[in-house]
């Protein structure tokens, strides 16, 4: 039998009303707040990561699904959706749009990682980019979208913030980082002794216990920005304050690219198990510039929803509340006979025509494997139709949580209420 490639996930029918509860929500938000949905291809030409992304990144250095086409040019699948966007923004010219640009997306992202809980190789994220103001006032806006989509869905997430300052107040920086780890290099694990040369700063971000002890006392972005950088992260503070929303200052929250600047965060969730980050974003003042577009700051985030689904499914379990569920039909037409299934089948089309969630039998069951049927799918009611009440144009309608019965004109269907 052939299975599905290894780390992509089925989203079966039983969970996708939730997927869809999400995207409404999402989607509902993200027009509040005047983000304009952008979409982009599934796969792009790999020097836009290489750039975009950065060569040093693990995205880039092991995670990209390569492919070539017949003309011998190398593409990738997008593994994210910052560079698709920036690429989508300068190639169309949204700059000449009046700033700030803002855009989202809610799209399917591909990297080569190794499967586990919250880490799969085909993964959806809710992606927002603003572009064309480097005020903080910009930043704790695009925060408080997460924000309150976490509040809006009841997930616990903690927000944790940091900035990494800007070209003037980084290569001080990048010396203490360098000079602080080369005198605790033989501890360094063997990717971040390589990240020591190539770039210091995402050993931070490195997951092993023993590398996460040297972080813990490395030098801090925080302690080392420069002037406008410090006004600006104290700006940022007092935005998400003013917004009544809770975070904390984490030092080890990197993006570690040149063209990220100042502010960068994640949300965290304890009830998700390892992979615990629910959304990361940032500020990449110097990115669009990199692609070759104009000089235009920009700040976004990406937010896993294969993630979040983990987090609502365990909400669910702790607090015992039900999950969205597929809708219910209100009315399931029985016929009995052949004329009368023939007839069912026109007066299931006017009811769904009309807006009604109805179900007629098309597998030619008996009316006792038809009430069955109808019980299992939670039809609200059942309208039993014979050839005697075609002729009286009235059936039997019965109400399936309580039993009763009533007589009722088959023209009158349409107008039962839930
Ligand atoms: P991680 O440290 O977990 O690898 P990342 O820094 O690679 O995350 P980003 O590129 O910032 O992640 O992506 C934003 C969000 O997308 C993550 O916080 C996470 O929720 C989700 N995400 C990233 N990679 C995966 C994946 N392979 N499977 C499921 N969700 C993912
Ligand atoms: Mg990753």
């Amino acid at each position: 039998m052939i299975q599905k490639p290894k780390g992509t996930l089925d989203i079966l029918p039983d969970e996708t009303p939730l997927w869809q509860m999400i995207e409404e929500n999402v989607r509902d938000i993200t027009s509040n707040y005047g983000f304009a949905e952008i979409k982009f291809p599934t796969f792009e030409d790999s020097a836009l990561f290489k750039r975009g992304v950065g060569g040093t990144t693990d995205i880039v250095q092991k995670e990209m699904f390569t492919l070539g086409d017949r003309d011998g040019n190398e593409l990738c699948l997008r593994p994210e959706g910052t560079a698709c966007v920036v690429r989508s923004v300068i190639e169309n010219g949204l700059f000449n749009e009046p700033m700030p640009l803002k855009l989202y997306y809610f799209t399917n992202f591909f990297r080569y990682e190794k499967p586990q809980a919250g880490r799969s190789r085909e993964f959806y994220q809710f992606g927002v980019e603003m572009f064309g103001t480097s005020k903080a006032s910009a930043d704790a806006t695009v925060i408080s979208i997460a924000d309150t989509l976490f509040k809006r869905l009841g997930v616990n997430a903690r927000l944790n913030i940091n900035s990494i300052g800007c070209p003037n107040c980084r290569p001080n920086y990048h010396k203490a980082l360098v000079d602080y780890f080369s005198a605790h290099e033989e501890e360094l694990c063997d990717t971040c002794r390589e990240r020591l040369k190539t770039n210091p700063l995402r050993i931070l971000d490195c997951k092993s216990p023993i590398c996460g002890a040297l972080c813990d006392n490395a030098p801090k972005t925080v302690e080392h920005l420069c002037p406008e950088c410090e006004e600006h992260f104290d700006e940022l503070k007092s935005s998400l304050t003013a917004m009544d929303i809770d975070f904390s200052i984490n030092p080890r929250i990197v993006r570690g690219l040149d063209y990220y600047t100042r502010t960068v965060f994640e949300f965290i969730s304890d009830d998700i198990g390892a992979q615990s980050t629910v959304c990361g974003g940032g500020r990449y003042d110097g990115l669009v510039k990199e692609l070759d577009g104009p000089d235009l700051c920009g700040i976004g985030f990406g937010l896993g929803i294969t993630r979040l689904v983990l987090a609502l499914k365990k909400n669910a379990e702790t607090k015992g509340t039900a999950l969205p569920e597929n809708k219910k039909p209100l009315i399931y037409i029985a016929p009995m006979g052949k004329e009368a299934a023939t007839k069912a089948v026109g007066i299931v089309h006017k009811l769904r025509t009309a807006g009604v969630a109805a179900e007629c039998d098309i597998t030619g069951r008996s009316l006792k494997a038809q009430m069955k049927y109808a019980d299992k799918i939670g039809a609200k009611y059942a309208a039993v139709i014979g050839d005697n009440e075609l002729e009286q144009g009235v059936c039997e309608l019965k109400n399936l949580r309580d039993g009763e019965k009533k007589n009722i004109a088959i023209d009158e269907l349409s107008t039962i209420k839930d």
